[in-house]
């Protein structure tokens, strides 16, 4: 229990937030009911009692200023109630029923939706940072308020980040700027999305950032002075024309200043163009007005005019976009947009919330039919990596804009090729798609396409995809169309492959094949646990099985004798399929000795996602053209591994043991941070004659972490040491890092 003065302090500053929440709902939702705000502070205040942020700071703080970042963006109640409780279930005794319980069900879905999965279901971090955003992304499919009250989170946790170690900035900032930006950006929240971009470049690269920061503050002082000039210049203009418009100037965003030093490989001292100009009109006429008397005024910069209000960028953004070059030299951007157009770009689909019915403008209908189709992108990817790079691609504005023939506008990725539009037009289109004419020219399938390219796709029927294709395509729309149809061919083609093979061996034995009953090739699929002879077939033009041992158990015993003579080479010669031969194959040192059954010359190398150790249950995955990985059985991967089922195959741990084999192993042990701690630990694994390969302690609040890499024997080995790690007094949890 906190004592009383921290009580009454944490109370008096909760209760400021407090009121300033409720401050900004009456000003910006006057007529709705805020009795569930106030309800979720206090569920909120008694379950988060006692916590603090890293920064020494009440819990109850965080998600006070996630709500009242909700509440500026104007979102409706239950949102901000959400936010307020959006950490309850994760970090307290609450769970998603008592929320459902007392908030009702669109509670409980947002704040379901935006708690993490138990760390302990993954074998890795990439794994749990795929899962928990697939989760969300499912979750926001439903309710869009999910994410809204995630770019919250995100944005206070970014502005209380230095608070945190190092290692921990960099990741968050990392995640911050390849995920939680560009998902603002693309639900067009303009003005989150860039305060996310600075506070995550501040972060990743905080050199980089005082370098531009520098960059900026010496030309400020003459900066101002020249946009003080330009302002002055475009109002007196515009009065003239009797343009009523509000002209403002800005210093350009620190991280987009950045990216163009990247893009353009040029130092800061070269960048002229850090201040910028923006003119906001009260009509779309008068924007082409405004558009017009600028380039009166000044010389404006060839290929730099862009006209986003007749062409939207993929996200609604709308705006006139201009470059000039003023009387001294200096160039100067100047943005023009319709006030509407303004609040569009800096609050995009929180712009017009409500929130009764649901989204109501047919943009954000839009905006959610773009975030329901990368979700159904996604459903497939079962690799981790795959789904967070392919997620980063779609989250990447698409900023190619080519054209059909008949001029309808095809938005695709930058450097997407034909293959990417074929598929865009259709399915069907991209399969057979084999050649392509831009701009009138007949192009190679690899060629990039450019904004403004008008494009012809050929088609040939009867045409297939190829793999290859895969490294073409930019899109993961194609990419997946082009996997669906090459894995539902694969097997085709492999059991195809598994019948010549058969027929070809049958050649040898002499015996034509018409001869050999369906029957026999069954009896001998289910010797392998395969339910019928396609399957069989399958194993073999997958290399799995070879074609000669399955015709040696389909024909008649007695048979066999009549083969010609290079039996030898083969490593398992046909006995009974009910004594399938096994081979020990040992790879890498001594640390493999694992038998696959039924297969002698195979590499198997224990895969490094999960690390299985002697005594656990494994499971093996014919890979191509690596082998055979083991897996252990409860490895997440495993299941995804099942999407091919005719690839998995029987491993064990070979019993002749001649050689004490030890495996290395990641612990990490969560305890507090008192005298004598490490002692203890190091105590019991020297106790277990095991050997510590490395090791590393954190600390922090007097609570500590300790990651050890020790040598473990087998399975049971661990168990003991991680029961005697668990006794001692102040040792929370010990886990087991599948990944080393
Ligand atoms: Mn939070």
């Amino acid at each position: 229990m906190p004592s009383l003065r921290e009580q009454i302090k944490t109370t008096a500053l909760t209760l400021t937030k407090f009121r300033e929440l409720m401050k900004r709902m009456q000003e910006n939702r006057p007529h709705d009911d805020l009795a569930i705000i106030k309800k979720a502070y206090d569920y909120s205040l008694k379950h988060h009692e006692g916590q603090s942020r890293a920064s020494g700071e009440p819990y109850l703080v965080h998600p006070l200023e996630v709500a009242l970042v909700l509440a500026e963006m104007k979102m409706d109640p239950v949102a901000v109630a959400a936010g307020l409780l959006h950490d309850s279930v994760e970090d307290t005794s609450v769970t998603i029923g008592d929320i459902r319980k007392e908030f009702g069900e669109q509670v409980a879905h947002i704040v379901e939706g935006v708690t993490k999965i138990s760390k302990i279901d993954f074998a890795t971090r990439e794994e749990q940072q795929a899962e928990n955003l697939r989760k969300m992304m499912l979750a926001m499919v439903d309710d869009i308020r999910v994410v809204l009250i995630k770019l919250a989170d995100r944005l206070h946790n970014m502005r209380t980040l230095e608070h945190l170690q190092p290692d921990r900035q960099q990741k968050i900032a990392q995640e911050t700027l390849e995920i939680y930006a560009p998902i603002a950006h693309r639900l067009g929240m303009g003005k989150i999305r860039g305060e996310l971009e600075d506070l995550g470049f501040r972060f990743l690269d905080p050199d980089a950032y005082r370098q531009v920061e520098e960059a900026v503050n010496a030309r400020r002082k003459q900066g101002e002075a020249f946009l003080a000039k330009m302002q002055q210049i475009i109002g007196e203009k515009l009065k003239e024309a009797g343009i009523q418009a509000h002209v403002e100037s800005r210093i350009k965003r620190l991280y987009s200043i950045h990216k163009k030093l990247q893009r353009q490989r040029i130092g800061v001292d070269q960048v002229y163009d850090l201040f910028a100009m923006r003119v906001i009109t009260r009509s779309l006429q008068d924007c082409y007005a405004v558009l017009g008397i600028i380039h009166n005024l000044w010389r404006p910069v060839p290929g730099r005019i862009k006209d986003f209000i007749a062409m939207p960028r993929p996200n609604f953004y709308q705006s006139l976009h201009t470059s000039v070059i003023t009387e001294d030299g200096t160039p100067c951007e100047i943005q023009i947009r319709t006030e509407e157009m303004h609040k569009m770009a800096e609050e995009g689909i929180a712009a017009h919330w409500k929130y009764k019915d649901g989204p109501v403008s047919a943009q954000d209908e839009q905006r959610l039919a773009w975030l329901r189709q990368v979700v159904e992108w996604q459903r497939d990817v079962s690799d981790p990596n795959e789904f967070l790079s392919t997620l980063k691609v779609d989250l990447y504005p698409e900023e190619v804009y080519t054209f059909t023939p008949k001029g309808k506008v095809v938005v695709l990725p930058r450097d997407a090729t034909p293959i990417d539009f074929a598929y865009t037009i259709h399915t069907e289109v991209g399969h057979t798609c084999v050649g392509a004419k831009v701009n009138g020219r007949m192009v190679p399938l690899r060629h990039k396409l450019h904004s403004g390219d008008i494009v012809e796709i050929i088609t040939q029927p009867g045409h297939k995809p190829s793999r290859d294709w895969l490294g073409l395509v930019k899109s993961s729309r194609s990419r997946n169309k082009i996997k669906h149809w090459l894995n539902v061919h694969q097997r085709e083609r492999a059991i195809e492959i598994g019948r010549k093979l058969i027929e070809k061996e049958a050649r040898k034995y002499r015996v034509p094949l018409k001869d050999i009953k369906d029957e026999d090739f069954v009896r001998v699929a289910s010797g392998y646990g395969l339910g019928r002879a396609d399957d069989l077939m399958a194993g073999i033009g997958y290399g799995k099985y070879s074609a000669r041992q399955v015709l040696a158990r389909v024909l008649p015993a007695g048979t066999a004798q009549q083969i010609p003579g290079d039996l030898e080479s083969e490593v398992a010669s046909g006995p009974q399929p009910s004594t399938i031969a096994s081979v020990v194959r040992r790879v890498f040192g001594d640390h493999n000795a694992i038998t696959v059954k039924g297969q002698g010359d195979m590499l198997v190398y224990r895969a490094r996602c999960c690390n299985p150790i002697r005594g656990e249950s494994i499971v093996g995955y014919v890979t191509r053209g690596k082998g055979v990985a083991v897996h252990a059985i409860n490895c997440a991967n495993v299941t995804n591994l099942m999407y091919e089922p005719e690839r998995r195959i029987d491993v064990e741990w070979a019993h002749d043991d001649t050689t004490p084999t030890s495996y290395p192993v990641k612990l990490t042990v969560f305890c507090d941070d008192r005298f004598g701690m490490l002692k203890s630990i190091t105590g019991i694994i020297g106790d277990a004659k095991s050997n510590i390969r490395n090791i590393a302690a954190h600390s922090s609040n007097s609570q500590a972490s300790v990651d050890i890499v020790l040598d473990i024997m087998d399975l049971k080995h661990l168990e003991t040491i991680i029961a005697g790690l668990r006794k001692i007094p102040g040792v929370h949890e010990v886990q087991r890092l599948q990944k080393i």
